[in-house]
């Protein structure tokens, strides 16, 4: 019998690094699934459709949400982004361990929701010059966005609060161990694995 899967929602200001940390720790983890949310903003030059986003129109948008298609959604920095349902639900009931990147109030709605099953980790930067001056070297986005993203990151950073796990991005590969300790850790639950002891009591 296999397990039933782990949400982990992993959080954090714009300029932490959680992109760069996710990437690394899906190279370090076995059996990790990433749960692709819709937006509307328009893809940036590396982005993929499908992979790091479905990118979609605001119509779409519309129509994700009248069908009930999405588990949360909000509207941040202009744009609109939403845990897309039959995603997470056919993951989860294939006991697949999945990973939402989300910000604060869609990760605070998702573990209301599905409360026993989720486990948040906040990324944050060192200190709030570094994250100024990683925004500053984000080519990426305008000045005006990264204003809006740098003031919005105050308000994030109260939300750690909130969190099970809270990792500092100041050395990526400490960061890195850290985020893959904590979802190895968390698979060894009991509450996770209950079906193991009877399995090897029962085993010849
Ligand atoms: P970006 O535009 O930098 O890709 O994302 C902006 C913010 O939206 C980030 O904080 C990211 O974590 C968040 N985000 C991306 N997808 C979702 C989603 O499906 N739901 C929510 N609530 N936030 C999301």
């Amino acid at each position: 019998m296999q397990r039933k899967g782990i949400l982990y929602v992993i959080s954090g200001p714009s300029g932490a690094g959680k992109g760069t940390v996710l990437a690394e720790v899906f190279k370090k983890v076995k059996d990790l699934h990433f749960s692709v949310s819709a937006t509307n903003r328009a893809p940036r030059a590396n982005e993929i459709d499908g992979v790091n986003y479905h990118f979609i129109t605001d119509e779409q948008f519309d129509k994700l949400i009248e069908e009930d298609g999405l588990l949360e959604y909000v509207s941040k920095y202009g744009n609109r982004y939403g845990t897309v349902k039959s995603e997470v639900e056919k993951m989860i009931e294939e006991c697949k361990d999945v990973v939402l990147e989300i910000e604060t109030t869609g990760a605070s709605n998702v573990k209301r929701m599905l409360k026993k099953r989720v486990v948040s980790i906040f990324i944050a930067p060192p200190s709030m010059a570094e994250l100024r001056a990683r925004l500053e070297g984000r080519a990426s986005e305008g000045n005006s966005n990264r204003e809006l993203r740098f003031n919005t990151s105050i308000h994030e950073m109260m939300c750690a609060y909130y969190y099970d796990y809270i990792v500092v991005n100041d050395n990526l590969n400490d960061c890195v161990e850290k985020v893959v300790n904590i979802i190895e850790g968390e698979r060894c639950k009991v509450k996770y694995n209950r079906h193991l002891i009877k399995e090897i009591l029962n085993k010849k």
